[in-house]
């Protein structure tokens, strides 16, 4: 028999259903609990839901969910022997992989034709359907190419998936080489992963890098200030002038400093390091840069609220 595959079709009905579930239910950003969202659909009852773990059930089976068509319910029942939450080990995770899945069902229509009416083919078809949404869900490709992959058991863990969830996902996008490659040094707190040679300290959040850059996820933080090679702002971060002839540290017309230094080179001396324009800390001192104490440059956590798109 020939192996099967959802149709092209069908995948872009997938993608299109998975943005709107996505809008309705305000998910922000990443990882995301999907019993925790089952939760959020029976409390706003948009659609209505139901869910209950229940013992007895078939020990092959995960979960399952069924429609009352009277009552307009859907009704999600876990096995317990099964159901583990909240997810602590790899295994647990799995769980958050077969709400996900359940959740599928649902918003791709699955349930409101009777399964007795469809072919075995069909059914078969929706059962990969489903594991699809939960994919697509869980681990979006925005999510999946943005990890640095330090250790393939964190990443498991940072996305609330099991390991062989993951390898899976990694298979089917075809990007096992993700987890191959160098390794990147992350800031295990904002996912930095650009710092000056000798850098100490993050030039993002501030953190200390001697305490491990082994973070999981990677965040791009744009230049909000242009710098050239000698680390000069090209222009005027409060007036606008543009400094590429300006002499002296200051610019010319309003008296801002041309270079994002360390805040104590204006305090005590103790640090007169230059720093990057994306730079909210002194990456020598960790104290705040100039740019980020006058607020020409906005809190990192505000940067790095980059939606994921599917
Ligand atoms: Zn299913
Ligand atoms: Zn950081
Ligand atoms: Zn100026
Ligand atoms: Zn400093």
């Amino acid at each position: 028999m020939k192996k099967l595959s959802i149709p092209k079709y069908r995948l872009d009905y997938i993608e299109k259903v998975l943005k709107d579930y996505i809008d309705r239910y305000q998910i922000k950003d990443w990882p995301v609990d999907c019993v925790a969202l089952l939760g959020k659909m029976a409390r706003l009852k948009s659609p209505p839901t139901k869910v209950r773990v229940e013992s007895g059930m078939h020990k092959d089976t995960d979960a399952c969910t069924i429609y009352h068509k009277k009552a307009r319910l859907y009704e999600v029942i876990f096995n317990k022997d099964r159901f583990s939450y909240p997810y602590k080990r790899s295994k647990d995770r799995r769980t958050n992989f077969t709400a996900g899945h359940e959740i599928g069902h649902i918003a791709l229509g699955h349930l409101e034709l009777d399964s007795k009416l469809k072919t075995r083919q069909e059914v078969l078809i929706e059962e990969l359907e489903a594991d699809e949404f939960a994919a697509r869900l869980l681990m979006p490709k925005d999510l999946v190419f943005t990890c640095s992959y330090s250790s393939f058991s964190d990443t498991a863990a940072y996305m609330k998936v099991s390991q062989s969830a993951l390898k899976r996902r990694l298979a089917n996008l075809d990007r096992q080489d993700l987890v191959l490659r160098r390794r990147e040094r992350a800031c295990p707190v904002c996912g930095n992963k650009t710092f000056s040679m000798f850098a100490s300290f993050c030039p993002i959040c501030g953190r200390d890098t001697r305490l491990g850059l082994n973070g999981i996820r990677v965040r791009f933080y744009p230049d909000l200030i242009r710098l050239d090679r000698y680390k000069r702002a090209l222009a005027c971060p409060l007036c606008g002038m543009d400094l590429r002839d300006n002499k002296g540290e200051r610019c010319s017309l309003c008296g801002t400093l041309i270079f994002n230094f360390c805040i104590s080179y204006l305090r005590d001396g103790s640090c007169s390091f230059a720093n990057p324009g994306n730079a909210r800390f002194c990456e020598m001192c960790g104290r705040p840069s100039y740019y980020y104490e006058k607020g020409y440059i906005g809190p990192w956590q505000e940067a790095s609220r980059n939606r994921i798109s599917n």
